[in-house]
């Protein structure tokens, strides 16, 4: 895929999203997020039924920053699986001596979500530029190899956040736009692996999606 293909694809789909949902969001924010979850995230669009995330930030220089979707558009959810335990991925992702990150990380075990780059930085996640500046890296615990890590409880969350990434920046919700990391033209990376079930996780988001705009 390239980049004038998905122009072409997506911007009257955002300005439709956007026309028809806005108030429908904002009614959802209302209702279903609590005043703190305002302090806890850095966080300058509308929620829309997005899982509580810990802040928990990268080192700074693991990423760039910028003032996405103004520099660039966000088109793409990167789905990753670690290779390492979630708090080995903290500590990676908090060390500036690795030059990587993601925006999310999903702890296996409840699910549990904490945000270490904001949704308007470029995370190095992708291992392709043009990829990370269009797209918010999501990391999952596990290894690509022993599925017992994907848990219901991690597929959900993960789930519900990028179906509120795609509302919010007007992505359809397929597999062109919701991708794994191995499909990032030049990946030497494998994640998230065969054993990830696309199936699934598509029909979580889906259905994450319908319950934020109902
Ligand atoms: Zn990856």
């Amino acid at each position: 895929m390239d980049s004038a293909r998905h122009g072409r694809i997506h911007r009257p789909a955002r300005r439709t999203l956007l026309r028809g949902g806005a108030a429908l969001g904002l009614a959802a924010m209302a209702a279903a997020v609590p005043a703190a979850a305002a302090t806890a995230q850095p966080r300058s669009r509308p929620e829309w039924g997005r899982p509580r995330a810990e802040w928990i930030p990268a080192n700074p220089a693991n990423y760039t920053v910028s003032n996405r979707p103004s520099s660039y558009p966000v088109q793409l959810v990167v789905v990753h699986v670690t290779q390492e335990t979630y708090a080995d991925t903290l500590a990676i992702f908090q060390n500036p001596a690795r030059s990587v990150s993601a925006h999310y990380v999903v702890r296996s075990a409840d699910g549990h979500l904490a945000q270490m780059v904001r949704d308007k930085d470029i995370g190095w996640h992708a291992g392709n530029w043009n990829y990370n500046t269009r797209s918010i890296g999501i990391e999952h615990e596990g290894w690509v190899d022993q599925p017992e890590w994907f848990t219901d409880a991690m597929y959900r969350t993960s789930a519900a956040l990028t179906a509120a990434i795609c509302a919010e920046h007007g992505i359809h919700v397929n597999r062109t736009n919701i991708i794994g990391h191995h499909e990032v033209p030049g990946a030497t990376h494998t994640d998230p692996g065969p054993l990830w079930d696309w199936d699934r996780y598509m029909g979580l988001v889906r259905a994450a999606g319908a319950r934020a705009r109902s």
